[in-house]
């Protein structure tokens, strides 16, 4: 696990209060990482990481080419994994996502489907919104992946553009337009010839998703993969 960063005086009151699991917030036994045994033995997964008919793959077919797309989890209203990811989106604990990015890349950093992968990446937030929430959720996802996956974290790589918060209402093709100007390709050199496994929270229409790799394959050789901690 690695280090915390925050302020001093937190993590020192941190060891006087009970740790509860992100999940069904019972207080956590010390050996217990963000989760308990209980949650974590009975994780809802989606499993089929190999198997091209997923229902992640599904999702992008006839949209976008991807090498390999699926997720960790099966996410449900009102479930334990939508918990855990309100947890780490907008409750500022970062720790279960460290938690979930290191099962995540257990689950599938076997799968001969991904095995090619040579960089982790996350889906970016705009920047103005990760000043906001101080971090992006995907981003330590993909630290959490990256400390049990032996592979480099893009740095930089894709940037997110503009706002898409106005397009929730619209049909998936106006949106796919607008997503797929948001996102712009930096330093495009340090992505040539890569398999890039491209990493977010939740996938649902993945429209943005979408946008993110159509501006990745505007790199020479870039072949992109997708997976999700979730899937609705
Ligand atoms: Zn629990």
């Amino acid at each position: 696990m690695r280090e915390r960063k925050g302020h001093p005086l937190l993590d020192l009151v941190g060891l006087f209060l009970p740790r509860r699991c992100a999940a069904c917030d019972q207080a956590l036994y010390t050996a217990e990482r963000a989760i308990c045994g209980d949650c974590a033995s009975d994780l809802p997964l989606l499993r089929g990481h190999n198997d091209p008919e997923n229902r992640v793959e599904q999702l992008f077919r006839g949209k976008v080419r991807l090498e390999s797309a699926s997720a960790f989890l099966i996410f449900s209203k009102g479930g334990k994994v939508q918990r855990m990811l309100h947890r780490l989106k907008y409750k500022g604990d970062r720790n279960v996502g460290l938690e979930l990015g290191m099962r995540m890349a257990e689950d599938v950093m076997t799968c001969p489907r991904f095995e090619s992968v040579d960089l982790l990446m996350a889906v970016p937030l705009h920047r103005d919104r990760e000043r906001q929430r101080g971090y992006n959720q995907a981003q330590v996802l993909v630290e959490g992946m990256a400390a049990t996956w032996d592979l480099p974290m893009a740095d930089g790589g894709l940037l997110r553009m503009a706002s898409t918060r106005t397009q929730t209402r619209k049909g998936r093709m106006a949106r796919w337009g607008n997503v797929k100007e948001a996102f712009q390709i930096d330093a495009p050199e340090k992505l040539e010839g890569k398999h890039i496994l491209l990493v977010d929270d939740v996938v649902t229409t993945g429209s943005t998703l979408e946008g993110c790799v159509l501006a990745l394959q505007a790199v020479p050789g870039v072949r992109v993969s997708v997976m999700a901690c979730a899937c609705a």
